[in-house]
């Protein structure tokens, strides 16, 4: 069985953290859409520029760039075991996109662990951290863009009966034991993801 998860939550939420935790505890790859995008950007080329430009702003990059890429790096085989997508998908469509491409692989996502945070704790976090896109008036946009575009999945996934709330405002310790606590049953009897059986 394998153990696929998207973590969703606003910026500074801690996805990024507990996503590492995760792939240790697991040993399933954690899939930050931002650190491929960022690695795109810095790469310098024309298509890295254009994504400059959109991360610079606070602002998300086309769906269709990001659903390309995601799509790429689920065909790797080290997501065979599962996956953690952190900070994918961010919009309606990109979540359909998902869950088109995820059924294509007759495999669903197992749950969607929403770290809630509040505002005014995020923006002291976030202005803890250095990225270019951490300046003040770029965070209270991305916090927008959130609100605006990705809050939206929250509905779209606890329709589809997998969203999954923790209180993301806690210690990470205990964020990280309120997953845990998510997770247990989703586990097979080994207690650690496997391979999944049957591939098509
Ligand atoms: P993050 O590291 O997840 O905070 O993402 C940093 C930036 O990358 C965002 O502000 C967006 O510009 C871009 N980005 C990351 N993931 C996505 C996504 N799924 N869709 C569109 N843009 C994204």
């Amino acid at each position: 069985m394998a153990l696929d998860l998207v973590l969703l939550g606003p910026p500074g939420s801690g996805k990024g953290t507990q996503a590492a935790r995760m792939t240790e505890k697991y040993g399933i790859p954690a899939i930050a859409s931002g650190d491929i995008l960022r690695a795109q950007a810095d790469a310098g080329t024309p298509l890295g520029r254009l994504v400059r430009s959109y991360l610079d702003r606070g602002e998300l990059v086309p769906d269709q760039l990001v659903v390309d890429i995601i799509r790429h790096r689920l065909s790797e085989p080290d997501t065979e075991a599962g996956f953690i997508l952190d900070g994918f998908p961010r919009t309606v469509p990109q979540a359909q996109a998902l869950d088109t491409m995820l059924a294509e692989l007759d495999r669903p996502l197992d749950a969607v662990l929403y770290l809630q945070v509040e505002g005014p704790a995020l923006r002291e976090r976030l202005d803890h951290r250095h990225r270019r896109d951490d300046r003040p008036d770029i965070v209270d946009h991305r916090l927008d863009v959130f609100l605006d575009q990705t809050a939206p999945l929250i509905g779209y996934y606890r329709d589809q009966g997998k969203l999954r709330l923790i209180d993301g405002a806690q210690p990470p310790e205990r964020v990280a034991a309120a997953i845990d606590e998510v997770i247990r049953p989703l586990l097979g009897a080994g207690g650690a993801p496997s391979r999944p059986s049957s591939r098509r």
